[in-house]
């Protein structure tokens, strides 16, 4: 990709209903696009078209809030440690006219528990994030033991315990890019995006629902689970589906150690909140598909037994609540999708988190900023999350557990 020079402003001034840049879709991935793209190129006209501002389906707002290192891929691993570091400055930096944006940052940690025959993917993981930076411990069996007395650890081979990951309150933080991104300039259209025009190699219009129409020079589809509909538009193959997962508030019933954020490899992933946790277990088989029923037998069938074999205490589990929302699945790895298309210059992806779109949201906010401006990614390297391995099938899997 071609740089511009540095003295060459990054986009003409927009009017009346043109804007250089329009965001599609603005939960955590288009709020924060919005917000980095005018703040490194002020002179920017930037423009959010999101159809529902309460964020009913959005998934950003059905979000567990997890925040980890806990990654193989070293942009995972990078984008993690970027948006952490963000995350925990955020009320201050996110202020607007003195009012900070609470995020309700916790540093509980991260605990990645495996069987005895995962232990060599977990130590070269391990090794990955040391060398990153990242503060992990690999913990035996009875590390974990004497840590958290309450886990039965017969059948572990270890766990790897990151102290510095957490948890945030999603919702703080859309609202928090969002407010701040509109005192700096952008506006927010509070309408769906119908139709996209595609002028050979260019996108040119978005028409929208109200049959209003938005011309743009530069378009980028945060549509997250909506993102492959807004493809189908311009022809433009992508291999993201809508993946239903249930999340649970539920209580213990019996007193136990504080934990950290734990997750294993059968995708069964809880937290504490309150005097609760927040928690569930993934079901990679779901039928893809924008099913936001609930099935109320889910914890009691799935995740309870699950819960209660490693911790005990958990046998007196209730659940409280359960709600389903959408992971943006990457069919093709389980990674995003961060740049564009060859034949399409000026329309930019970026969604397919797979679960991990809210803590990679600062880092791809800005990796996208840096591609429309720069031409080119100019702090994190994240060209291998581009749609060129998508074009090619060529899978660049996230080895963590995910
Ligand atoms: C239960 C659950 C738990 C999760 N836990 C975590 C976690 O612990 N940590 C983590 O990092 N991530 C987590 N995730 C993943 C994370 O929530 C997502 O990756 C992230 O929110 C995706 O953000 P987004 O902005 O792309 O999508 P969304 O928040 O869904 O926003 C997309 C927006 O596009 C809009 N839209 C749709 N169609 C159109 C259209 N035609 N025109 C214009 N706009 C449109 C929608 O209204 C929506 O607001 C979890 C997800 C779920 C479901």
């Amino acid at each position: 990709m071609t740089s511009r020079t540095s003295t060459t402003p990054a986009f003409p001034q927009g009017t009346g209903h043109r804007y250089d840049v329009v965001i599609l879709g603005g939960g955590i991935m288009g709020s924060s696009t919005a917000y980095f793209v005018k703040s490194l190129f002020p002179e920017t006209d930037v423009c959010v078209v999101e159809p529902d501002s309460t964020y009913a389906f959005a998934s950003t707002l059905r979000a567990s809030g997890g925040v980890r290192v806990l990654f193989s891929c070293p942009e995972n691993i990078e984008m993690s440690k970027f948006g952490r570091d963000f995350i925990k400055a955020f009320p201050t930096t996110m202020a607007v006219d003195g009012r900070e944006a609470p995020v309700d940052w916790v540093t509980g940690g991260y605990l990645f528990i495996v069987p005895p025959e995962q232990m060599g993917l977990l130590e070269a993981n391990f090794e990955a994030q040391q060398r990153h930076g990242c503060e992990v411990e690999l913990l035996a069996p009875e590390a974990l033991k004497a840590r958290f007395p309450s886990m039965e650890v017969s059948d572990l081979g270890g766990g790897v315990h990151s102290t510095q990951d957490g948890w945030c309150d999603p919702n703080g933080l859309l609202q928090g890019f969002r407010r701040k991104a509109i005192s700096l300039g952008v506006t927010y259209i509070e309408d769906r995006v119908a139709k996209l025009v595609r002028d050979r190699h260019r996108v040119t219009r978005a028409a929208l629902a109200s049959g209003r129409s938005i011309d743009a020079d530069t378009f980028v589809n945060a549509a997250g689970a909506w993102s492959a509909q807004l493809c189908d538009h311009v022809a433009m193959p992508l291999p993201v589906s809508p993946l239903r997962r249930f999340e649970h508030y539920f209580t213990c019933g019996n007193p136990i150690e504080r934990l950290p954020y734990v997750k294993d490899v059968d995708r069964l992933a809880f937290r504490s909140e309150g005097a609760g946790f927040s928690g569930g277990l993934v079901d990679g088989g779901e039928p893809r598909g924008f099913n936001f029923d609930v099935d109320h037998e889910y914890f009691e069938r799935v995740v309870w037994p699950a819960l209660a074999q490693r911790f005990p205490p958990f046998e007196s589990a209730k659940c409280h609540r359960t709600w389903s929302g959408l992971y943006e699945q990457c069919e093709l790895d389980g990674n995003p999708i961060i740049g564009r298309w060859r034949e399409l210059g000026n329309f930019f992806v970026v969604t397919g988190f797979s679960g991990h779109g809210m803590m990679h949201a600062p880092a791809a906010g800005r990796g996208i900023a840096e591609l429309i401006g720069h031409g080119e990614f100019r702090t994190l390297d994240l060209r291998r999350f581009g749609y060129e391995r998508i074009e090619a099938g060529a899978p660049y899997p996230e080895r963590g557990i995910v």
